[in-house]
């Protein structure tokens, strides 16, 4: 009975560790301003940029496969200005900011 848990507790303890290591050796870096930009665009999901909802175009815009606010039609002016001037002033995890044209 004793042998049953010491193993079951070595086993427990080894896998442990093995998704701790893994987790870090195979973290994934999210941008955050992937979800701020997201929640600086129209929130309708519609589709008309081209993107399947606004956190498409919202990852689009952060890693600039889009340079701008354009596609999406919805998106007011006040919208399209503070989605450009946040994307200005907030460096991403690599440090560096992205400048759209409007
Ligand atoms: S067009 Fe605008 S509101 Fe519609 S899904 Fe794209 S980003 Fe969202």
């Amino acid at each position: 009975m004793l042998s049953a848990i010491l193993v079951t507790l070595v086993i427990g303890g080894a896998l442990g560790l093995v998704l701790g290591v893994a987790s870090k050796v195979f973290e994934v870096q999210v941008d955050a301003r992937i979800e701020e930009v997201t929640g600086l665009l129209p929130g309708y999901n519609c589709g008309g940029c081209g993107y399947a909802g606004c956190s498409g175009m919202a990852e689009a815009l952060v890693t600039g496969d889009v340079n701008a606010t354009a596609p999406c039609k919805p998106c007011k002016k006040e919208q399209r200005d503070a989605i450009v001037a946040y994307l200005k002033e907030t460096p991403g995890p690599n440090g560096e900011t992205v400048t759209l044209r409007g």
